[in-house]
């Protein structure tokens, strides 16, 4: 395993990022549970790409659709068939199975002979109802973005929409994925946030370049470094059955260059298909509009967010006399990311005055950003440990806090110390 995701993960476990599932139980291959700093960070990612896309951006709105739907919408599109399977190979010796392309070469780690690549389905199959049989067979959604499709023409009733305009969507997706690997980049559950931009035919290619660029600019918003990432037109004798076209957008992870988002043109394949297999009429005027989508994957960008933001300071920062000289962790992380935004530091814990002022601070901030209270261990302890997970601000209350109602307001970064108003705090970390 390459060290730095090595590093990553383990540092995601100690401070409460990410954890194996079923951890007692020996772990369950492939599944992840986000934990208490790891569930804020993942809903920041959420939420400032729902806010882009139905506030910044014009004419998208959202949409929560069921995991759960009709087989029928999986048999149309195409998801049923070989259309969406990849190529499995498994070794005669040893019994394990591989995902062709991503077998870096043609043996597996015991040697033995690969067979020939058979087509594997990736839906996830169960029951819906009590019994268990052929005609209660449905799937796991293993993309998004056919509930859009389902709900195409309810919403453009509901919204008095016109052409262009998008649907925005996020959540869970399942894959039966042949080779789960590198932590959160591959699972077989895992949670999408995608948009579907309905336009006319001839406007297509103009808008995939446009919304291949805002996606770019959303990861260099968030602190991606413009050099760790790249995107990469996808061959036209390697795109998916739906796609005319598809830009991969790339990371450079410790493990290599991966995708962590799709911009595809889908042509009018999924509404076209659904309306002939439903029978019901999903055109728009009199032509079925052509869908650009922007397919992000919310675990796997935020392990890019962290991998980007992980940096290790040999012998420590030279902030305060207590600096151990060990080495230390930071997070790196945009305001926007960070699970916790301030955390309140009582200088000493045994003064009751002190502490009553640190509480007042914060209950002001807690209403208005996600505040931590820390009164345990020196104060370069502490600033060390809110380094670690991210945190921008630390606030501290000392005993000059109680005759002029200020503190101590440390960024993380520069480590420079300012004294604030009380009052003022509010309008200042916002
Ligand atoms: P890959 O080639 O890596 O299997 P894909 O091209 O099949 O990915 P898409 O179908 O385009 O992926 O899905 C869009 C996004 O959803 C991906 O860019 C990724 O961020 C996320 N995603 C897809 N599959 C997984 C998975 N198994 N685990 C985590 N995220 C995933």
């Amino acid at each position: 395993m390459d060290n730095l995701l090595g590093k990553i993960i383990s540092f995601a476990k100690r401070r409460g990022f990410v954890f194996q599932s079923s951890d007692i139980y020996g772990g369950f291959a492939s599944c992840y549970d986000f934990g208490p700093l790891g569930v804020l960070m993942k809903r920041n990612i959420k939420e400032s790409w729902f806010f882009e896309m139905t506030r910044i951006q014009d004419n998208i709105v959202g949409l929560d659709s069921a995991i759960l739907m009709s087989p029928k919408v999986w048999e149309a599109s195409g998801h049923l068939t070989a259309g969406f399977a990849d190529e499995l190979v498994e070794c005669k010796k040893c019994h394990r199975r591989f995902r062709k392309d991503l077998l870096e070469d043609k043996i597996c780690a015991c040697k033995g002979e690969l067979t020939e690549p058979r087509k594997f389905n990736l839906m996830m199959k169960t029951f819906a109802g009590p019994v268990e049989d052929v005609a209660a067979v449905t799937y796991l959604r293993a993309e998004t973005c056919q509930g859009i499709y389902m709900n195409f023409l309810n919403v453009i009733q509901a919204m008095r929409l016109k052409l262009p305009f998008g649907i925005a969507q996020i959540g869970k997706s399942f894959r039966n994925e042949i080779t789960p690997k590198d932590f959160i980049f591959r699972t077989r559950e895992f949670e999408q946030m995608e948009m579907q931009w309905f336009c006319r035919p001839e406007e297509a290619d103009k808008f995939f370049d446009f919304w291949l660029e805002q996606r770019l600019n959303w990861y260099y918003s968030l602190g991606i470094n413009k050099k760790n990432l790249k995107t990469y037109e996808v061959p036209k004798k390697e795109l998916a059955h739906y796609a005319k076209r598809a830009v991969d957008i790339l990371y450079k992870f410790p493990f290599g260059w991966k995708e962590i988002e799709g911009v595809h043109n889908r042509g009018d394949w999924d509404l076209s298909n659904h309306s002939k297999h439903s029978n019901k009429d999903l055109k728009y005027e009199d032509f079925f509009p052509h869908v650009i989508e922007t397919s992000a994957g919310a675990d796997r960008s935020l392990l890019a967010f962290l991998c980007e933001a992980y940096q290790e300071i040999e012998g420590g920062r030279t902030e305060t006399t207590e600096s151990t000289k060990e080495k230390e962790i930071m997070l790196n992380l945009s305001k926007t990311l960070a699970p916790i935004k301030v955390a309140v530091l009582p200088l000493v814990k045994n003064k009751e005055e002190v502490v009553k002022k640190a509480r007042e601070v914060f209950n002001l901030l807690k209403k208005d950003m996600a505040c931590q209270y820390d009164e345990s261990g020196s104060i370069g302890r502490r600033y060390r440990r809110q380094d670690e997970i991210g945190t921008p601000n630390c606030l501290t209350i000392d005993f000059d806090s109680l005759k002029n109602d200020d503190v101590t307001v440390r960024d993380r970064n520069t480590m420079k110390q300012e004294r604030v108003k009380i009052k003022d705090l509010p309008a200042k970390l916002c």
